[in-house]
């Protein structure tokens, strides 16, 4: 494409332009980066908004060849007053040579892939190689793609689940059933079992406890993303080794916002999963060591499976390009 071109790849397009394994390689590519010092997330705009109760902001960053901002938000009163998702963005990429813009990507469906690659790629680098118990705390939109990619991660032998509103369960269920790995639902203390846990709920208060985690367990807390915000004990944390995607964002609305604020941990106690992947830092270096991954979620998970998107998209002629 040229520098008087824009690109404009609509949402309805992107499941059949991105891969799960294209999603995953952006994040771990990008993560990596952002350990080296080669790209950088912005300060994340997010604002309240004067009608229908919406939350509307930007998260934007820089990367080597990648310049951009998701826009968007959630719309509580969208499914019912207009059959619309809740949850609304779009990814706005530019050279970052020039200025130029060259891309508008929907960024509903993205968001849900780069969600899921990011949890993912924890497990890859920092749960035990034998990890045969998947434990899921959450049951919603969001739960189904982290099953799916977290099950890619490991020989996983079963799924157990557990979720505040029990009616949603079957439909995680269904997603196991689907890959051919067995289901249960459990109580909390029942998470005990799991060699790998992922929550990804917006629960405001912790459900996952210290004592229903047993040593060895890697755990992705991915559903803490905003201020007050809170899946796991705080003392959790302070018995595991801590990873996140970006220092800034954990200790401000990530899962550590609360240990920290408890007096608990403190940043230095955090690191980089980036430091992982680049060998950096040794990741896991036991079998009974807890790790946690604390996923806010970055501007520039977006914008790196975006910047793919967007190369398929141009490439097999899937983008409507537009002369700017
Ligand atoms: P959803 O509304 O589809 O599902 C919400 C889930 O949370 C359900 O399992 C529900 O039963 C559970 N839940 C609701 N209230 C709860 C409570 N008080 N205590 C415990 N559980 C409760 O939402 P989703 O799209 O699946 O997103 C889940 C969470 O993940 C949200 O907090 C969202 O903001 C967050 N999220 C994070 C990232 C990231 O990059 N880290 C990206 C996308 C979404």
């Amino acid at each position: 494409m040229t520098a008087h071109e824009l690109a404009i790849v609509p949402e309805g397009a992107i499941a059949d332009l991105l891969t799960r394994e294209a999603a995953f390689t952006a994040v771990e590519n990008v993560f990596a980066a952002m350990s080296r010092g080669e790209a950088r997330n912005f300060p994340v705009v997010r604002e309240a908004m004067p009608t229908e109760d919406a939350l509307y902001g930007f998260k934007g960053g820089v990367a080597p060849g990648v310049l951009g901002l998701k826009a968007g938000g959630y719309w509580p009163h969208n499914l019912e007053k207009r059959e619309l998702i809740n949850h609304q963005s779009t990814v706005f990429l530019f050279d970052p040579d020039t200025g130029r813009v060259k891309a508008m990507v929907g960024g509903n469906y993205l968001t849900a892939l780069r969600t899921a690659a990011a949890s993912a790629v924890s497990i890859k680098h920092l749960a035990r190689p034998e990890a045969k118990i998947l434990g899921m705390i959450g049951a919603g939109h969001q739960a189904k793609f982290q099953l799916r990619a977290a099950l890619e991660q490991r020989s996983f032998e079963k799924v157990i689940a557990w979720n505040l509103h029990p009616e949603m369960l079957p439909g995680l269920g269904e997603v196991a059933a689907e890959i051919g790995v067995p289901f249960e639902a459990v109580d909390l203390p029942g998470m005990v079992e799991a060699d790998v846990i992922v929550t990804i709920t917006s629960s405001f208060a912790p459900t996952l406890m210290a004592d229903h985690v047993s040593p060895g367990t890697h755990i992705a807390c991915m559903g803490t993303d905003t201020i007050g915000k809170q899946e796991v004990e705080a003392s959790l944390l302070a018995k595991a080794t801590v990873f996140c995607d970006e220092v800034a964002q954990s200790v401000t609305l990530g899962e550590a916002q609360h240990a920290i604020g408890a007096g608990l941990i403190s940043e230095a106690d955090l690191s980089e999963i980036g430091a992982v992947i680049n060998g950096t830092h040794p990741g896991r270096t036991s079998d009974d060591q807890i790790t946690l991954f604390d996923g806010t979620g970055v501007g520039l998970q977006d914008l790196a499976v975006a910047s793919t998107i967007v190369d398929v998209a141009v490439a097999n002629g899937t983008a409507i390009m537009v002369p700017i």
